[in-house]
């Protein structure tokens, strides 16, 4: 399986920083055909020669779903969580309204919509975490959205990872920061990590990719890139993975 990082910021990236780095707000590309969550900005990172069949939406926060960007990849297929997939309409999208638990297959891939512990202004929705399954590899993307919700834990724990992708918005440095009900921080990851790698659920050479860092909460991507020890990977915009 073939990722992408088309875009690895959180909603406060809207130009370069002031020493020119720059995140476009995140969304990630699979097997060049998938991609989950899509703006503008990360459109701008297709490769050539991508076919973009599926765009699966994690929620409906603007920094992961821009109805605009959408329609400029007409025609597809959209899934989203049923709470809101009605919202979305466009000439050519066929959207397909998801239930937790419950996976679909899409372009050769399966995917296992799980909840996440996040929230938008649409107090009805139930943002996601996706489960990502094909040819025997099998990945968890988690972002955006605080720690993982018991029943997510609960599903995956009989499984194994060999790849996970977390929301990495609260850098080091920023304890008392009142995002860590609705993201990660490092710490919390160091945490996390930590424990599905003991317990075998994260293979032992799986990666953990971090993603959708806040442009305020961290330093530069080669402050980070010294601080972070594997399995962590600290995600910029263009990097390609094979898992
Ligand atoms: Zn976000
Ligand atoms: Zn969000």
């Amino acid at each position: 399986m073939k990722l992408k990082f088309l875009g690895t910021g959180a909603a406060d990236w809207a130009a370069p920083d002031a020493s020119g780095e720059y995140r476009r707000l995140t969304s990630t590309l699979l097997d060049n055909s998938l991609l989950i969550d899509v703006t503008g900005p990360a459109l701008d990172m297709l490769p050539d020669g991508a076919e973009v069949t599926d765009v699966f939406f994690t929620h409906s926060h603007r920094d992961h779903f821009d109805p605009e960007a959408l329609r400029a990849l007409a025609p597809c297929r959209v899934w989203a969580h049923e709470s809101w997939a009605d919202e979305i309409s466009g000439d050519g999208l066929t959207v397909t309204p998801l239930k937790v638990g419950e996976p679909v297959r899409a372009a050769g891939f399966t995917l296992t919509p799980l909840p996440s512990n996040h929230s938008t202004e649409r107090e009805y929705e139930t943002t996601l975490h996706y489960l990502i399954d094909k040819d025997s590899v099998r990945l968890l993307y988690a972002t955006d959205g605080a720690w993982l919700l018991n029943y997510e834990y609960r599903f995956i724990r009989r499984l194994q990872l060999d790849a996970a992708v977390f929301d990495a918005t609260i850098g080091d440095g920023h304890d008392g920061d009142y995002r860590v009900f609705e993201h990660n921080s490092l710490p919390m990851l160091r945490i996390m990590t930590s424990t599905l790698k003991r317990t075998g659920i994260l293979k032992p050479d799986a990666p953990v990719f971090l993603t959708h860092m806040a442009r305020t909460l961290h330093p530069s991507q080669a402050e980070l890139e010294k601080a972070a020890t594997p399995p962590f990977v600290v995600c910029f915009d263009g990097l390609e993975a094979e898992i």
